[in-house]
């Protein structure tokens, strides 16, 4: 170990891989980590501080607030994600067609930094899948999308040798792979202790059973983006090489501009784009993007129907409540009334037939004798027409009391179902009873921590 703590055997290797820039390197693990954001383009909050220049909805912060005690975390107006990870825009953009409508698959996906990113850069007639094989994480996964508020996502909790079998499917495969972490030892130092190149080793091993399961996945001239948090080249650009030299892949170089301070590398065929925390205001991060010059075959979407159109009556009623109704299909699956985009639902019931969909489109009511009850995830739906609900602008101590399902007084409103919003974006809904008010939140959301 050094004095910032690395292992002996990273600091060996960063040492012959960095040269002069080592000791600003180290130094940089000294300096406190930056905080960022990035703001959800569809609940339109406005950011004054410093802006990430690679990312349109980047911005850091001076300082790291209480995000737990920040009602519009909890809106999805915006996500805590670290700036070099942001990135993928630059990848995402320069790669693949966003006028298209595209079918994009992000494997590696909890908590959902990247799938979030993902929905505020692709279209509305595109579609997302996004995947988390570990069964706790996909859970977390699920509320950080269902908060993003968009309908085409679906949430899958599948080992990627699952998806092996939609050949052809994806237009787009994001690779965030699990990796050595060393690219967050400043942020997680904790993570120093984990590391051991044996460790490595088996992330690497790991990394190339993933993308050998997903590979088949993507269209031929389809885009994947293999990305991690470290500087390791076994676990970056090695893995990339097999497909190079095979030929059944082409790299892309991507534009970078000077300020963005990414280290472009070229190594046997293929183009890696690195972050380090010396060079960048962020953590360490790798990025690479290729292209699928193999011929594959599109496996045939067969839809099994699986969701009944909900129906007329019921349906006209629904169409009052979003603001787009003609993109949109309501859908009913047993009592639950789900908004999908119409260009996706035979994709979407095709997905939900094949594999384990734990959230897919956009829960908007649960149907209960007659009634409609609306779903938490209607509220932070962009769908959600606001002007056919009745809704109360709540102040920062009310709207935390509601995030913390605690009971609400709030004066004489009209009964029913009434929308909560903090400086007017929605949280969630109560129930006003005339003499008594229901908070719907959903209690494994509500804040707990009381620092
Ligand atoms: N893309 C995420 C984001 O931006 O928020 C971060 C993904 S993290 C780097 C890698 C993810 O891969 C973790 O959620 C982890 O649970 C998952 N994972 C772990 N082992 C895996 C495996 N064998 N196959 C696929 N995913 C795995």
């Amino acid at each position: 170990m050094d004095t910032v703590g690395f292992p002996l055997d990273f600091s060996l290797r960063m040492k012959s891989l960095l040269g002069e820039a080592w000791p600003a390197f180290a130094e940089a693990h000294l300096r406190p980590s930056p905080t960022s954001i990035r703001l959800n383009p569809f609940k339109k909050l406005v950011q004054k501080s410093e802006h990430i220049p690679w990312c349109e909805g980047g911005y850091y912060l001076e300082k790291r607030p209480a995000f737990t005690f920040d009602p519009l975390l909890h809106a999805g107006a915006y996500y805590v994600q670290e700036a070099s990870s942001m990135f993928l825009e630059q990848a995402l953009k320069q790669a693949a067609d966003l006028s298209k409508s595209l079918r994009v698959l992000d494997a590696c996906a909890a908590p959902g930094g990247k799938s979030t990113h993902l929905l505020s850069l692709i279209n509305n007639s595109s579609l997302l899948v996004s995947n988390e094989v570990i069964k706790t994480r996909a859970t977390i996964l699920a509320e950080n999308i269902c908060k993003w508020g968009t309908v085409n996502a679906v949430v899958t909790q599948n080992d990627p040798e699952d998806f092996s079998k939609l050949t052809g499917f994806f237009d787009v495969v994001l690779v965030d792979a699990p990796c050595s972490g060393e690219g967050l030892f400043r942020k997680d130092p904790k993570a120093m202790n984990e590391w051991s190149d044996e460790n490595a080793r088996l992330c690497s091993l790991r990394q190339q059973r993933i993308i050998n399961h997903i590979w088949p996945t993507l269209k031929t001239n389809g885009i994947l983006i293999y990305s991690t948090c470290t500087y390791n080249p076994k676990e970056n650009e090695e893995n990339l090489k097999p497909l190079i030299q095979t030929q059944k892949a082409k790299s892309i170089k991507l534009k970078t501009e000077e300020n963005w301070s990414a280290q472009e590398n070229f190594h046997e065929g293929v183009w890696g784009y690195q972050f380090f925390p010396h060079r960048a205001k962020g953590e360490g991060f790798f990025i690479s993007v290729l292209k699928k010059m193999e011929k594959e075959d599109e496996v045939a979407v067969r839809s099994k129907k699986k969701f009944q159109v909900a129906p007329k009556k019921l349906n006209e009623r629904l169409t009052t409540w979003v603001t787009q109704p003609d993109t949109i299909e309501f859908v009913l699956y047993d009592d639950l009334i789900i908004a999908l985009p119409k260009e996706s639902v035979d994709d979407i019931d095709f997905l939900a037939s094949n594999f384990k969909a734990i959230q897919k489109g956009t829960a908007v009511a649960t149907i209960k004798h007659d009634k409609l009850i609306p779903e938490h995830a209607f509220a932070l739906s962009n769908e959600l027409n606001q002007e056919n609900f009745q809704a109360i602008d709540l102040t920062y101590d009310q709207a935390i009391a509601f995030l913390r399902k605690e009971s609400l007084y709030l004066g004489s409103e009209k009964s029913g179902f009434t929308l909560m919003k903090f400086q007017s974006v929605p949280i969630g809904w109560v129930n006003h009873l005339g003499n008594r008010i229901n908070n719907l939140y959903p209690a494994n959301w509500r804040i707990r921590s009381t620092t």
